[in-house]
Parts: C-alpha cells; sequence; structure tokens
C-alpha cells in the first residue's frame, strides 16, 4: 500500500509535476481534455463510465424469445436513462460510520448503481478506516492543491476502492486526516473540511471525471457549491449541476469569518449576508453551500417542512424559507441486505416473517442472557439505540423510567454521548439490577441483536430528520414508539386499534406525560391483544423499507437537473 504523504513527505514528483498545475489552476491542465468531450454520464449511455471502473451494466435485458414466454420470458427493466453521480460526504459505512449520514453514503450509492446510475463516492481517507479497506485501497495518483488565503501548497492522494459497483475514492492527507476520529472539535475540523471540499473537485478534474450530479452532504461538503461556481468556474467539473442534502440541520460548520475566509482561500464577494455571513462576525459553511447548490434536499417530507420554522430552523430557517423552492424531502430507506434477520449473522436465532414469533423468543432470551437480564419471555423488553444527546428526547426517557418499571417490563439501552445522559442509565441500571441494562458504547453487533430480541424500541426525539433506527425496528419486528416529528411522522403510522392497522405507538408534543402514555398503550396491547400485538409485528416486517423507491426519487431529481433533448 502506498504511504501516506505530507507536504514534506511527498516524493512522487514524477508522476505528480506533470498534473502539479491541476489544482493549483483549479483543473486547468485538465480542462482541455474535457472541454468538447461529453460528460461522463453522456458517456455512460454508450458504456459504462465511472470511467475505467465501473462494472455494471445497465440493467435492462431484451425479452426471452422462448417457446414458453408465460414461464421464461423476462420483463424488461426500464432503470431509466444513465447518469453519472459524485457523491461527496465525511463517513461511510462500513470505512467510518458515527451515525446515520454514514449509513445513507453506503446505501444510496449502492440502490442507485443498480438503477443505471455511474456513482463515485469521495471520502477522506481517515486513519481510523479499517485495516481491511486501507490494503485494498489502489493509488489513482496524486499532486499539490493550493488552499489557503495566501495559497499554501498542500498533497492530494487518491485512494480507490471499487465495491459492489460503486467507486470509492478516498482524499489522503495525514495532515488533516490522522486522528483517530472523524470528528474532533471545530478547531481543528474546519480546516479540514475546507480542504476536503476543495481537494475533491480538484481529484474529479484530475481523474478527468466529470459527472452529471455533484451531491453533496451535511456541512462537511458545503463548501463544494461555493468552490464548484467560484474557484471552480473555468474547469471541466462546472459542467456538474449540484444537490446539498441535509442531514442534521443542527450540525452547519460556523466559525469566525476570518478562520474560513483564510482555509478556503474563497473570494470576499461570497462572504454577504446571503451567503456565508451568520450574524455580521461568523461564517456558516452549510449557509452558503445551501445559496450555492442547484436543489437541496433533505431526509424526510416532515422535516422539510419542519426546518423552515423556527422551531426546527436552527437559525437557517429564514435563509431557508427564501430557497424553498429549491428544496425538497426524500425519506431515506435501510440497506435490506444488511438489515435482514433472516441472513444477519450476529443473531443467535435468524427468522423471517414465518417465524419471526416464535425465533424473536430464542433473540429474547439470548440478549437477556448476554446481558445479565432476568430470563423471561414473558417480560416486555423496551429497546433503544441511540447516540445519547439531547436531540433524542432522553429527557423524557429519564423522566418516565421510574413509572414504566414494573416486574413486567424490561429496559435496554444502547449508546454513548452525553456523560450526563451515560449516567443517568448507569444509575437506573444499578437501582432496577436485572430490569434494565445500560450499555454505554457504540456496538454494531449488539445493536443488532437488541433489534431482533426487543419487542419494543424507543425514539422519542425532540427532532429527527429521518431517523434509520425505527426503520431497522420494524424491520427486525420490534414495535417503534416514536414521537411524530420528521421521519418518524413519515414512516410510522400510528397504530389503530379499531381496524388494526398502523405501524407503531406515537406522541405528538415534546412532553413526558405523552411518551408515558404512548408506552402505557404499547404495553396494555402487548399484555392483554397479543395477537394484535403479532400481527403488528409481522406488518412492520413486511413493509417496504428499503432504499429502491427513494432511490428512484433521487435518480428523478438528477433527470430533472440534466435533461438531454
Ligand atoms: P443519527 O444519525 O441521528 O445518529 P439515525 O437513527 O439516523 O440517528 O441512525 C443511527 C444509526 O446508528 C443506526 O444504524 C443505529 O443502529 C446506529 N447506532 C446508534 N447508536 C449506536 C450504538 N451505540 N451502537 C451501535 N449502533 C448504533
Amino acid at each position: 500500500m502506498p504511504a501516506k504523504k505530507t507536504e514534506t513527505t511527498m516524493t512522487d514528483t514524477t508522476k505528480t509535476t506533470a498534473k502539479a498545475t491541476t489544482p493549483k489552476t483549479t483543473g486547468k491542465a485538465t480542462a482541455k481534455k474535457g472541454t468538447d468531450k461529453p460528460a461522463a454520464g453522456k458517456n455512460a449511455e454508450k458504456k459504462p463510465a465511472a470511467g475505467k471502473t465501473a462494472t455494471k451494466k445497465p440493467a435492462a435485458k431484451k425479452p426471452a424469445t422462448k417457446k414458453t414466454p408465460s414461464k421464461k420470458a423476462e420483463t424488461p427493466v426500464d432503470n431509466g436513462p444513465r447518469r453519472s453521480i459524485c457523491f461527496i460526504g465525511s463517513e461511510c459505512y462500513p470505512f467510518v460510520k458515527t451515525g446515520g449520514l454514514g449509513d445513507v453514503m453506503y446505501a444510496l450509492p449502492k440502490a442507485l448503481a443498480k438503477i443505471n446510475c455511474d456513482v463515485k463516492v469521495i471520502l477522506p481517507r481517515y486513519k481510523c478506516i479499517p485495516w481491511e479497506y486501507q490494503e485494498k485501497m489502489v493509488y489513482k495518483g496524486s499532486f499539490y492543491m493550493d488552499l489557503t488565503a495566501n495559497g499554501r501548497q498542500f498533497y492530494v492522494g487518491i485512494m480507490e476502492y471499487v465495491w459492489d459497483g460503486v467507486v470509492y475514492d478516498f482524499i489522503d492527507n495525514e495532515e488533516f486526516f490522522s486522528d483517530g476520529n472523524p470528528y474532533t472539535n471545530l478547531i481543528v475540523d474546519i480546516p479540514k473540511f475546507c480542504y476536503f471540499g476543495k481537494a475533491a473537485l480538484a481529484a474529479l478534474n484530475y481523474l478527468d471525471w466529470v459527472p452529471d450530479v455533484i451531491h453533496c452532504h451535511d456541512w462537511q461538503a458545503a463548501l463544494v457549491p461555493l468552490y464548484l461556481r467560484t474557484m471552480f468556474k473555468d474547469t471541466q467539473v462546472n459542467r456538474a449541476s449540484v444537490i446539498m442534502t441535509i442531514h442534521n440541520l443542527r450540525f452547519q460548520g460556523v466559525y469566525d469569518i476570518k478562520t474560513i475566509k483564510y482555509w478556503s482561500g474563497l473570494p470576499d464577494y461570497v462572504f454577504n449576508k446571503d451567503c456565508l455571513v451568520q450574524k455580521f462576525v461568523d461564517a456558516n459553511m452549510l449557509k452558503g453551500g445551501l445559496a450555492y447548490c442547484n436543489k437541496i434536499t433533505t431526509v424526510s417530507h416532515t422535516y422539510a417542512g419542519e426546518i423552515q420554522t423556527r422551531e426546527y430552523g436552527e437559525g437557517l430557517d429564514a435563509h431557508l424559507r427564501y430557497h424553498n423552492n429549491k428544496l425538497c424531502g426524500i425519506v431515506n430507506g435501510i440497506d435490506t441486505d444488511i438489515w435482514n434477520p433472516k441472513t444477519d449473522k450476529l443473531l443467535p436465532a435468524n427468522y423471517d416473517v414465518k417465524n419471526a414469533i416464535d425465533q424473536k423468543k430464542v433473540n429474547k432470551r439470548e440478549l437477556q442472557k448476554a446481558l445479565g437480564l432476568e430470563v423471561d419471555d414473558h417480560k416486555m423488553i423496551i429497546g433503544l439505540i441511540s447516540r445519547l444527546t439531547n436531540q433524542k428526547g432522553l429527557d423524557l426517557v429519564n423522566a418516565i423510567v421510574p413509572g414504566i418499571m414494573d416486574e413486567h417490563t424490561q429496559l435496554v439501552v444502547l449508546g454513548t454521548g452525553d456523560s450526563q445522559y451515560e449516567n443517568t442509565f448507569r444509575y437506573y441500571e444499578n437501582k432496577y439490577k436485572g430490569n434494565v441494562c445500560s450499555y454505554i458504547a457504540y456496538k454494531e453487533e449488539l445493536a443488532h441483536q437488541i433489534y431482533a430480541g426487543a419487542d419494543a424500541l424507543l425514539v422519542p426525539s425532540q427532532f429527527e430528520p429521518c431517523g434509520l433506527t425505527q426503520l431497522i425496528g420494524m424491520r427486525y419486528g420490534a414495535i417503534p414508539i416514536v414521537r411524530e416529528t420528521g421521519g418518524l411522522k413519515d414512516t410510522v403510522e400510528p397504530y389503530n386499534m379499531y381496524e388494526n392497522t398502523g405501524n407503531g405507538y406515537t406522541f405528538d408534543r415534546y412532553e413526558a406525560g405523552l411518551l408515558y402514555d404512548a408506552i402505557n398503550r404499547a404495553k396494555t396491547l402487548f399484555f392483554t391483544g397479543r395477537e394484535y400485538w403479532d400481527r403488528m409485528v409481522i406488518r412492520n416486517m413486511e413493509k417496504d423499507v428499503s432504499w429502491e423507491k427513494s432511490a428512484w426519487e433521487y435518480k428523478a431529481l438528477y433527470l430533472s437537473l440534466t435533461p438531454r433533448y
């Protein structure tokens, strides 16, 4: 594997001198190749682009011309015109994941690749990416790029890994990405993501790959639209349309103007109140990206509406209302290959809709044993898998735990985050020994086992852009108990006891009493109407929570931005 290089350790001069001018002039060196050449997407209609590496063929097949058409004939699948998309974001499962963004960055490109899209994902090459992936990366080239306002040069290496029809390009720079964690604090993270956004565009020019659409995710990639339309405006990559997706509006990348101006090197004219500037003294990276992109999406319809209100707008509601003609919501899905109780290798007992009710009991017993809880089929296990932050409604949970704990109920918490919540849950574990387990850690394996072994799953968030845990919970037959906000509202239909429809229990206002009431309603059905509860379990497992439908919505959006006549 090529060693990571920094500004000072860079040695591959022969390879890079030819290209070294590329980033300095933000891509002009390669622009000549591209000016009269169609974009990658155009090429792709004839042959797979993602350049040289894409392995997918268009999925459409000719109908079979056999004599027994009823049996053998395949229905042709029309996956629409081919488009090339470049995802830029700061995390992606399984390389590095801290939350839902990591899941989306993995699952959506994979789903798009299946419907005739060439997808490249650009990520930082963090040191913490497991060695099993690092060793498979292939060196694609490197160059120096000017970054700061005074033109300091920084090394950009490109390491590539192709998997499941998606090309992953990792931006390599030891100076920025050698922390053990993708995010540390803003003092470190602001320069890191100023660098990353610009390096991603310079890499596209270097690789001579112009996508139809550049799809940026969250504040860490929010300077991309600004770089694209200013410093890269005379380069080939500027032919692409650009989309910004907000996964969580709470995080915006805000720092003082001087620092962001210095690190980004962006021209003065983008530092105005309608673009980057916030409250006269700060620069807000997300705000700038939203102003400069062609389309804004967020991860559910309800959240798209909520963020335009003062209550949920995190200070950007007016800016979003101003840009609302280009804003829409597309709800997330989950990767149903990874999240499949029938094949999940991390479960003690696999199951599908046919045997879920029995097999979930096996998983429940194993979970109880593993976590030191009283082993008892009869008890109702309520799970909570979450970052422990105030977004997740944990003050409500804290208020109701004493009320819900009785000899029939167990609570399992898996999470890490604010010490205040970690300590609260440790306290409850101690107080209700044998019936409460607080596992304060990030543990993928245990998360799978809780989804499979729990009867219900709490997601009482203060706000929730989409939320994946309720989707996974439904897929694994754990009934969600959620607050009606953001994606929770869009994906969990309240249980209707008269018609026996719906997927879970919901409450509206952010009040502990309403959460308490929702849990009690769930308990009532669990203990007194098990047949109906079990039917809901099966109904939820059959619900389509995959990416398929949403991937099509994204594709429709890409097509609307790149019409070909
Ligand atoms: P957010 O992105 O706000 O953290 P989401 O519901 O969108 O919330 O995504 C959370 C993802 O992270 C889910 O896949 C969930 O299973 C996983 N997760 C959260 N906390 C933990 C944890 N402590 N251990 C393992 N997985 C976790």
